[in-house]
């Protein structure tokens, strides 16, 4: 038997209105702040990713899923959703458009992790990037967009976690201090830790592990390293969010899993919650990746909501989703004659906006009543041989369980009354 690759799933039916609710929302914040959609590819160059994540990132390092296709051109299916949108900038010449280029996606994310409850190798983004200025207010937007999307989605008791991890100029002093400071303490570290101390120190923060956190928690700080402009922009940014009346709390520990991060990163968690997997959106600014790619210098910042991790946390924290309609009307018939009537019925009844369904295979009516019930279809027409004959047919009100004998030709009409004017509820 074939089971859906490990660490993806499907997403049944009776999920789905989970992610409805967040996408409505989602693109209900979208238009509010005035972000337009772009959608990418599912993959793209491997070099793309190789070089805006970094090389010595977890993600380029052991998770990305890479190939070549019959043309020998190596592809990757895209592990995160910023790149590829940095890409379009550039390949579509957006510089030159009214700058910032406010963009937002819904993308499939591929990487490979082990998986576990809130980890897995294909999940869901919604993720917004404000390309073309460096003003902090344009942070202060995103990460207020952030934390609305929550909010309006009915979450409670998260933490806005905000750190700033410096410029080219003043990150490497920052880096030598952290640098040296491990240095000291290179016997207790672990295996990865000790790859970092060598190839990508500021990742050392980053480390879950129970015996690397104490000295996580004990490592210099970015923001005591900050150049003034940084240092500055930080300054900005807070009291921006103060005045936006978002709470927030510094979080030195905090620098990201990937390498184009500049200056303001942050991360929205539950509570008390800032450990692997409880993270529900991140980001922050890249100022220097467009660049990178080959683009004009151009400051950018963003960030990204795991849809999976949005339906953990709606479900932890009980919030009800309204259910997704089922079919309005349930057509059920009786004898071959009344087949044919019951489906010339259903298309002109689809045609008047009616929801219908019914079910083939000549089964008794109490069988396709019992359908209709267990889907929860709020009223029936019922169509045999006697009604075709008399041009009349059935409507049961599923939930009184009362019904009437009507004339075929007023169906729609009856329909209509029924449910005083919508179509599908
Ligand atoms: P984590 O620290 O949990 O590994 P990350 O820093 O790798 O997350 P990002 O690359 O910033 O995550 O992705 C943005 C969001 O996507 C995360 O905050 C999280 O909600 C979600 N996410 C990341 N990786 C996964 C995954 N493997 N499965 C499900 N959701 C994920
Ligand atoms: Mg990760």
């Amino acid at each position: 038997m074939y089971k859906a690759p490990r660490g993806t799933s499907d997403i049944l039916p009776q999920e789905q209105g989970y992610w409805s609710y967040i996408t409505q929302k989602a693109i209900d914040i979208a238009c509010l702040y005035g972000y337009q959609r772009l959608d990418t590819p599912t993959f793209e160059n491997a070099g793309l990713f190789v070089r805006s994540i970094g090389e010595e990132t977890d993600i380029v390092e052991k998770e990305m899923y890479s190939f070549q296709d019959r043309s020998k051109d190596r592809l990757t299916l895209r592990p995160e959703g910023t790149a590829p949108v940095c890409r379009a900038y550039i390949e579509h010449g957006m510089h030159s458009l009214p700058q910032p280029v406010r963009l937002y996606y819904f993308a499939d994310i591929f990487r490979y992790e082990r998986p576990q409850a809130g980890r897995y190798r294909q999940h869901h983004q919604f993720g917004v990037e404000a390309l073309g200025d460096s003003d902090p207010a344009l942070d202060a937007e995103v990460i207020d967009m952030a934390w609305q999307l929550y909010a309006n989605l009915g979450l409670h008791n998260l933490s806005l976690y905000l750190n700033s991890i410096g410029c080219h100029s003043c990150r490497p002093g920052y880096l030598e201090s952290l640098t040296a400071n491990y240095s000291k303490r290179q016997d207790s570290l672990c295996p990865d830790c000790r790859r970092r101390l060598r190839l990508n120190p500021l990742r050392l923060l980053d480390c879950k592990k129970p015996s690397c956190i104490p000295l996580t928690e004990k490592a210099p700080k970015s923001i005591d390293y900050l150049c003034q402009e940084c240092a500055d922009n930080l300054e900005s940014l807070q009291e921006l969010l103060k005045l936006l009346n978002l709470p927030y709390l510094i979080e030195h520990r905090l620098v990201r899993g990937l390498d184009y991060y500049t200056r303001t990163v942050f991360e929205i968690a539950p509570e008390g919650e800032l450990v692997a997997q409880a993270t529900i959106g991140a980001g922050g600014r890249y100022d220097n990746l467009i660049e990178q790619l080959g683009g004009k210098p151009t400051p950018a910042v963003g960030f990204a909501t795991g849809i999976e991790r949005i339906v953990l946390n709606l479900k932890k924290q009980k919030v009800a989703v309204p259910a997704i309609s089922p079919p309005f009307v349930f057509l059920a018939y009786l004898g071959p004659k009344a087949k044919y009537e019951a489906i010339k019925l259903s298309a002109l009844l689809r045609k008047s906006g009616f929801s219908v369904t019914l079910t083939y295979g000549d089964r008794s009516l109490k069988a396709q009543l019992k359908q209709a019930n267990t889907a929860g279809i709020r009223h029936a027409l019922i169509i045999g041989e006697d009604e075709v004959n008399n041009r009349t047919i059935v409507l049961r009100n599923m939930d009184k369980g009362e019904q009437e004998t009507i004339q075929l030709d007023k169906a729609v009409e009856k329909l209509r009354q029924a449910i005083g004017g919508s179509t599908r509820h």
